[in-house]
């Protein structure tokens, strides 16, 4: 029963958890940010008009939002029920690699450095390092079509809002949790052999800071419609506009900007688009009214229908065009 009730409080915590990007200090410094695009844009601070766009009801009652939320359940569901228990903590696969690379190379040589500089490298490594598997990931979902078919849940948003950033099919929800203690585990467990008691990771409230830094900067416009671009800074980090370009169902947009911090992936790819100037843009999977997306991909519709509820199946997978 308790775990019950965790499952349900679990997600309306989050604005209480600062690792989390819907921790409220990330909340208000997104909406802080929100504010100034569009005084800039409008040339004036009009309280009135930017209080109706924020209590828009036609925004946040929209039909596809109810999706996002019914995936942010569903998933942290899942997570604590059999990701957590079976992944455990991450620290152990950082210990476990670390153990694994004394055992076939001996002991590391001797490495200058202080408790502070290590820190700095250990973070930045980390940052960049967490930061590359993401786009790998990112773009791999986008050019394996067993993949699309997944990720499509995410791209089927025809609304962006704060909570999209939750929107993902289950099968998802697991490559990146799997990519994320991956990455940690090798990371941490290469700086914990090479400099062993010096590696302490620079936080901010016990979150990493830059992560932090990425999650205060406005990450959560980045599914809004609040047309955030950084300009010439584009050409070294992902704006909320160019992630919004990222969602378009516009030909052009396609398969662009599939960075969450760094331009350089992007860059290297060829799937770089700067925002440019401000674009009116819809959002959602082209063609989604024949999408067929599955956990089970090579089995028949027909026997997925029968084995799991057609609509139930078909609102996870996207098998019908959203409103
Ligand atoms: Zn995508
Ligand atoms: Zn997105």
């Amino acid at each position: 029963m308790d775990t019950l009730v965790e499952l349900l409080t679990d997600p309306l915590l989050l604005p209480a958890d600062p690792s989390r990007r819907l921790f409220w200090l990330f909340l208000i410094s997104a909406l802080l940010m929100a504010s100034l695009v569009v005084t800039l844009r409008q040339k004036r601070f009009d309280l009135r008009y930017q209080l109706s766009q924020l209590f828009s009801t036609r925004y946040w009652l929209h039909p596809s939002n109810f999706k996002d939320g019914g995936l942010l359940f569903l998933n942290n569901g899942l997570k604590t029920l059999l990701l957590v228990p079976l992944l455990g903590s991450y620290f152990v696969g950082a210990i476990a690699f670390g153990t694994f690379l004394q055992k076939h190379l001996g002991d590391a040589p001797e490495l200058p450095g202080s408790v502070l500089a290590v820190g700095i490298a250990y973070t930045l490594v980390f940052f960049i390092v967490e930061d590359l598997s993401r786009f790998l990931l990112h773009y791999c979902l986008h050019k394996y079509p067993w993949l699309w078919r997944f990720h499509q849940t995410h791209h089927s948003a025809t609304n962006l809002t704060p909570l999209t950033v939750h929107r993902v099919h289950p099968v998802e929800m697991v490559l990146y949790n799997l990519r994320g203690f991956l990455v940690f585990s090798v990371v941490s467990g290469l700086f914990i052999y090479l400099f062993k008691g010096r590696v302490n990771g620079i936080d901010i409230l016990g979150v990493d800071c830059l992560g932090f830094l990425f999650n205060l900067l406005g990450a959560n416009l980045r599914h809004t419609p609040v047309w955030l671009s950084f300009g010439r800074l584009e050409s070294y980090f992902i704006s909320p506009a160019q992630h919004q370009l990222h969602h378009s169902i516009a030909d052009q947009h396609r398969d662009k900007n599939f960075g969450t911090c760094f331009a350089l992936w992007d860059k290297l790819a060829g799937s770089w688009l700067p925002a440019g100037t401000y674009q009116k843009l819809t959002y959602g999977v082209p063609g989604s009214a024949l999408a067929n997306t599955s956990i089970f991909p090579l089995a028949s519709q027909r026997r997925r229908h029968r084995f799991f509820g057609g609509r139930a199946w078909r609102w996870l997978h996207n098998t019908q065009s959203t409103p």
